[in-house]
């Protein structure tokens, strides 16, 4: 079985995701990370002399934290870190759902609207575009011509939000969905830790940002934000509970 995630920085696959990738890796799940951007409006610029090395930088470390997450593939885009709300929504999506239904997941996985703690608007963005995808990427009307280049349409059966039962001080109001999964991640919360610091341009903030991922202890926390199955709200411990193999 394939799972998706869907980012907007090199570093939120680690930082948001880290224990849960691992975790189902581990569990023989085939998992994919496609990230918008590359990072490349980053203070922290390390040896970077300007956008171009800063991407190419940053796309080094990504392949280098997907490796310890144990990842099967990943993909970063080439959008503007930092300006995914000046895009053109139709197009984004259509980028997003292009990879959807290649890859054929039956689980996905992004931010939710508020953006995750840090409140960023990328990542509002990503969830924006990613719910979308994973709605269109079933639909025959939507993005026709994919199926002239080899692609069908697909369904996955279940969108989550990483979510968090904590705020940072300091930041923008932020207003999370409420939790309806928990994964237990446990040792993995070290190799999480090692995947964010593959991302070593950004090691200034790592002494912030660390104790944000250990503040949600050997746990990460989800809300189902859609199904392909109508249900009622139960809380999860697993990710991949109900899903069928042939979906
Ligand atoms: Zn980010």
């Amino acid at each position: 079985m394939r799972l998706l995630c869907v980012t907007a920085h090199p570093d939120d696959e680690a930082a948001s995701f880290g224990g849960s990738l691992r975790l189902y890796h581990e569990r023989g799940i085939e998992t994919a990370v496609l990230c918008l951007t590359p990072g490349q409006a980053a203070s922290n610029r390390g040896p970077a002399r300007n956008d171009q090395e800063l991407s190419a930088i940053r796309r080094q470390e990504l392949a280098a934290s997907c490796a310890l997450l144990g990842v099967s593939r990943h993909l970063v885009l080439d959008y503007s870190d930092s300006k995914l709300h000046r895009l053109d929504l139709y197009a984004v999506v259509e980028a997003v759902t292009r990879y959807l239904r290649d890859f054929r997941p039956h689980v996905m996985l992004t931010f939710g609207p508020e953006g995750a703690v840090t409140g960023h608007t990328d990542h509002s963005m990503a969830s924006v575009f990613t719910s979308l995808a994973f709605e269109w990427a079933a639909r025959s009307n939507r993005y026709p011509d994919h199926f002239t280049q080899g692609l069908q349409p697909h369904r996955a059966q279940k969108l989550y939000y990483a979510t968090a039962n904590f705020t940072l001080p300091g930041r923008p109001p932020i207003a999370p969905a409420p939790t309806t999964a928990v994964i237990q991640i446990g040792d993995y919360l070290q190799t999480k830790i090692a995947a964010f610091q593959a991302h070593t341009t950004q090691a200034p903030v790592f002494p912030t940002v660390i104790p944000a991922i250990l503040a949600r202890g050997r746990e990460e926390r989800f809300h189902l934000a859609a199904a392909s199955e109508p249900s009622d709200l139960r809380m999860e411990t697993d990710l991949f509970e109900g899903i069928r193999q042939d979906g």
